[in-house]
């Protein structure tokens, strides 16, 4: 027997009807790529997006068509993926930190036909337009006035673009499980794989993001989501804040530290998300100039291991820290550091263990770990396994690669990380599968010294990377950028560490380099740190 409910599909555009009835008037701030504050509401977002999908539907763009965007968070950002989705078509965010050839090959594979582009990104796009013939026209997000000369095909300006319709338009109405979003995976080694979320996904997620022991996302709250939108569905921050209503601040192409500081205090920000680098150079930059944090109240981070000096950094300032971890195939939010009632009265130390933790899955993941032959491991904080999600928003399958099976056999998929589960089901990366060190038989956990090795107060970015060694396989080298002006030398950086972690875990060598490499989403690339380490002998050699 079925339930007498109405069948209300979960479709994105629901999500900005409700923000336009119920919050209508609520800010939509950006600093513009122009340059000036912009300032908009969920009203006008939502009759914009009608316009845009109005739009789409002239040029001739069909459910299920891609239209990819190149952009920061801003405004015409949110109101085009409404847009697009509002007609059952699929918006593609490109990272614009892949290389050219990568952006090119990710644009083929999804048959890009349409690119809605910041202004910062025509010169990118010009140099890998001739190799994306899919691409029918190329919408640069500005106005007439700021309209560059360009070569790209069609260029028009986006609000040209959308002046040419009337706004008297319908969404369309579909299928809840609707394709709405495809971002590919920054996937260091392989083709990049394409993950398609739906609205029914993206909807479920938002909601879920809202709870008050996720991101607790209110309508009294002014929200900043440094995380790009072409980043991992931006942690459905597009989708969570104006469901619930809260005021939204877009930071554009600025995310240095003084933009980002002055945008916080400015809009009177109470909640912010973002990776622990943007962190970093809001922390340098509060250092410099004694900058004091007067309305913020939370922020979550992640994307990498967030460091407890950075936890202790913000909640020295009353800001409290809510460690996130998850991934693209997760429309991202798979756990995040709230509180339970069992650990409620940990205070100090042990509560700032508990805060470096990832966190307890949230509502529809569940989570298990595993050993390499898939049995199950027990959750007792110690036992390291491979970690394996399942739940209604997270893939089943990569877009165009739906003959790969990527599911063990109770559905779960393998999300590459290796981790602990405690009693109390708060999840601890360790590492990712392929990067764990094995030393004598036993794994050390490279973040676990990351972590230690940046509470030092000379340095600035560390990573750990295995380097093979005759007796014990491999041994953790700890690769060290001193932060300006510091000149830390390998002893005091050794012995700040002793004590703190197993000796077995304490690295043989610490040896300095101006940079780290990165990925593009912001991660440490060690694959890329190993191959400039390849030739690299350990002392005890
Ligand atoms: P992405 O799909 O680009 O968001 O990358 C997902 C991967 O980032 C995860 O599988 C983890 O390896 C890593 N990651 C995300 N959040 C965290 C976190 N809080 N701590 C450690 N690693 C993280």
């Amino acid at each position: 027997m079925l339930g007498l409910m109405q069948n209300w599909p979960l479709l994105q555009h629901k999500i900005i009807d409700h923000a336009a009835a119920q919050y209508g008037d609520q800010e939509v701030v950006t600093r513009s790529v122009e340059g000036p504050i912009h300032r908009t509401n969920y009203r006008q977002v939502r009759e914009r997006a009608l316009r845009v999908a109005q739009r789409l539907a002239k040029d001739g763009v069909k459910s299920g068509d891609r239209v990819a965007t190149l952009a920061w968070n801003t405004w015409r950002h949110l109101e085009a993926w409404y847009g697009i989705t509002g007609i059952g078509a699929v918006y593609h965010t490109i990272n614009p930190r892949l290389f050219p050839e990568q952006i090119a090959w990710i644009a083929n594979h999804a048959q890009d036909r349409l690119v809605l582009l910041d202004l910062t990104f025509v010169p990118l796009m010009e140099q890998v337009a001739d190799k994306i013939p899919s691409v029918e026209r190329y919408v640069i997000l500005t106005d007439r006035a700021h309209m560059p000369a360009t070569k790209l095909k069609n260029a028009v300006a986006y609000e040209d673009w959308i002046a040419e319709v009337d706004g008297d338009f319908k969404w369309a109405e579909f299928d809840e499980n609707t394709a709405a979003g495809l971002c590919y995976t920054s996937g260091t080694t392989g083709d990049p794989k394409g993950v398609l979320y739906s609205h029914r996904s993206n909807v479920l997620h938002a909601l879920q993001a809202c709870m008050k022991d996720t991101l607790a996302v209110s309508a009294t709250d002014s929200i900043l989501p440094i995380v790009p939108m072409f980043h991992a569905n931006a942690w459905s921050l597009a989708f969570s804040v104006p469901l619930a209503g809260a005021k939204f601040v877009m930071p554009g192409a600025k995310l240095d530290g003084a933009s980002i500081y002055e945008l916080l205090e400015t809009e009177k920000v109470t909640f912010s998300a973002a990776v622990p680098t943007v962190w970093l150079m809001l922390m340098q930059n509060m250092q410099a100039t004694g900058g004091k944090l007067t309305t913020l109240k939370r922020v979550a981070i992640g994307g990498s291991a967030c460091p407890p000096s950075m936890i202790e950094y913000f909640e020295e300032r009353g800001v409290n820290v809510h460690h996130a971890w998850g991934m693209t195939e997760m429309s991202p939010i798979g756990t995040i550091g709230a509180i339970k009632p069992a650990v409620s009265g940990l205070k100090g130390k042990e509560l700032l263990d508990l805060k470096s933790k990832q966190g307890h899955a949230i509502f529809a993941v569940e989570m298990k770990i595993t050993d390499d032959e898939g049995n199950r491991l027990p959750w007792d904080g110690k036992k390291f396994g491979r970690l394996k999600v399942r739940g209604p928003a997270i893939s089943r399958r990569y877009f165009k690669r739906e003959d790969e099976e990527i599911l063990d056999s109770e559905g779960y998929f393998d999300t590459g990380d290796v981790a602990t589960i405690d009693p109390n089901g708060y999840m601890q990366i360790t590492d990712r599968a392929k990067d764990v060190i094995k030393s004598g038989g036993e794994w050390i956990s490279s973040i676990d010294i990351e972590n230690l090795a940046v509470g030092h107060p000379q340095v600035a970015e560390a990573a750990v990377i295995g380097v093979a060694h005759p007796k014990w396989d491999e041994r953790p080298l700890l690769v060290v950028v001193a932060k300006e002006g510091a000149e830390p030398d390998r002893k005091t950086i050794l012995s700040y560490m002793d004590g703190k972690i197993a000796k077995w875990w304490m690295p043989d060598d610490v040896q300095f380099v101006r940079e780290i490499p990165h990925t593009a989403t912001g991660k440490i690339n060690k694959l890329k740190l190993r191959q400039e380490f390849k030739d690299y002998k350990l002392p005890s050699e």
